[in-house]
């Protein structure tokens, strides 16, 4: 399993699943979210309808996958990141529970590549550090990490991609 760190659009990444930070309406928003939908057209808001009246949209944490329509990944995994309150309010455990879901969700799926964004560093406000951390401590710690060939962490603006340079280069060798 290989780490990858790219900087620019998720929307352009050829991947089995890239992810979505979603919200909890699974209705489409701004940010990440309202460029998947955008580029990935209408079949992908009618399956998070699906979803939705099936149960109710997705949970803070939680995570859902889709069709990604038009985009030129497989699937898209939606999941809720949670809002920045000072972190008090379980947004650490949160946001690992966001990239464990969606890892599981791609395993189960029998995936091998998947891309992410920095769920909730945008609009959420979740220190973008302390978001970069928890986000690589995660895939370290998931269990079947082994099953997939590589997870692509796409930062989409430079303060981002540099947290995660200096994160990320020492645990390459080891991953
Ligand atoms: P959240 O509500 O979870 O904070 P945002 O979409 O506002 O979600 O931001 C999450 C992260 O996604 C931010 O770091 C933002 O810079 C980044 N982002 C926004 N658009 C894209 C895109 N097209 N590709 C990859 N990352 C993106």
């Amino acid at each position: 399993m290989k780490i990858e760190l790219i900087k620019g659009d998720i929307t352009s990444i050829t991947a089995d699943a890239i992810v979505n930070a979603a919200n909890t309406s699974l209705l489409g928003g701004g940010g990440v979210d309202g460029a998947i939908h955008k580029k990935g057209g209408k079949a992908i808001l009618e399956e998070c309808i699906a979803i939705r009246n099936r149960q109710g949209g997705c949970a803070t944490g939680q995570a859902v996958i889709t069709t990604a329509g038009l985009l030129p990944a497989k699937f898209v995994i939606h999941t809720v990141g949670p809002v920045w309150n000072g972190g008090h309010k379980k947004e650490n455990e949160l946001l690992r529970s966001c990239y464990l879901n969606s890892l599981k969700l791609a395993y189960d799926h029998q995936l091998k590549t998947i891309a992410f964004p920095g769920i909730s560093t945008g609009i959420y406000h979740f220190p973008k550090e302390k978001a970069a951390e928890i986000a690589l401590q995660a895939v370290q710690d998931f269990e079947n990490i082994a099953a997939f060939d590589k997870i692509i962490f796409v930062c989409f603006d430079d303060e981002n991609y540099e947290i995660y340079q200096k994160l990320s280069s020492p645990l390459n060798p080891v991953l």
